[in-house]
């Protein structure tokens, strides 16, 4: 394992990766949307912290539960309403339009990826999305738009026309992952030879089983973060410092041009 800490260095050290790499995949997690404005959910003064979310078996169980769960999506929806994609996000998505990354797999809800540019079909969200809801029984899509001046109106959780429970279209602690989600996210890490993990803690599982499924199949593990994270060890490179900062060139830098 190599550790730099340097930004510089650091930005160099992941072109060489990036530059020889056949198929990359970048796995990101809630730390590539702090600088957009929007917490992450392990630092010590996280708003989530105040807002924190509902179990789903408590969703399930209690229609006060649903409606609390409700009242904290929208505090979270006002803190965070405007976010635009950070650095990260668009050096991401240049990255894909230059064929260097393939897929992103991402723990974020906040669909910030899509926004910078990264086409639809190569993003896998392992936990949903925070954009809007859906029935729990049908599956029936729900736009916020609706669901939040009616929720504001009774203070009742939404139901479905079918009578269901509407829920926001992430994944909740306890919550079943959605199985094609889990699928895509495997293949694209049995696929990959190069594997970046930005912005996450890696503690959330079945998610942070990918980096080492990854690697375990061959491919080399860059891991960009703040902070240390319990995979470091198994890491080729650890990055060490803001992720803005860090991808911020690859945003504009051609890599396969330079190699030509
Ligand atoms: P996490 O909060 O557990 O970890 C984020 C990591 O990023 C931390 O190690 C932190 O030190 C690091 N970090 C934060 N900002 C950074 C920066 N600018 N530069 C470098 N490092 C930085 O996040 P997680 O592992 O993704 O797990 C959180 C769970 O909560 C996920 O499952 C996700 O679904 C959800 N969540 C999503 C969002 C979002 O969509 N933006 C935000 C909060 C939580």
């Amino acid at each position: 394992m190599i550790v730099i800490d340097e930004v510089e260095r650091a930005q160099a050290a992941l072109a060489d990766y990036l530059r020889v790499c056949d198929a990359a995949v970048a796995f990101t997690g809630a730390g590539l949307s702090t600088e957009c404005g929007i917490p992450d959910f392990r630092s010590k003064d996280s708003a989530w912290r105040r807002h924190p979310p509902v179990p789903f078996k408590e969703f399930l169980a209690d229609p006060q539960a649903r409606a609390l769960a409700w009242r904290r999506k929208f505090a979270m929806d006002d803190l965070t309403a405007g976010a635009r994609p950070g650095r990260g996000h668009r050096a991401l998505a240049r990255l894909m339009t230059d064929g260097v990354v393939d897929v992103i797999v991402t723990q974020n809800i906040d669909g910030l990826h899509e926004a910078a540019g990264a086409p639809a079909q190569r993003i896998v969200e392992l936990h949903g999305n925070g954009g809007y809801a859906a029935c729990l029984s049908c599956g029936a899509r729900h736009e916020l738009a609706d669901v939040r001046p009616r929720f504001e109106a009774t203070g009742l959780a939404p139901e479905c026309a079918c009578g269901g429970p509407v829920k926001s279209a992430t994944i909740a602690f306890g919550q079943a992952m959605p199985q094609e989600a889990l699928r895509r996210a495997r293949m694209a890490s049995l696929g990959c030879d190069l594997f970046v993990a930005i912005g996450s803690s890696l503690v959330v599982h079945p998610a942070a089983a990918f980096p080492v499924l990854a690697k375990e199949n061959g491919a080399a593990l860059v891991i960009i973060n703040g902070e240390p994270t319990p995979l470091d060890g198994a890491a080729d490179l650890v990055l060490r410092g803001d992720i803005g900062s860090i991808l911020a060139p690859f945003e504009t830098r051609s890599l396969r041009a330079s190699t030509s």
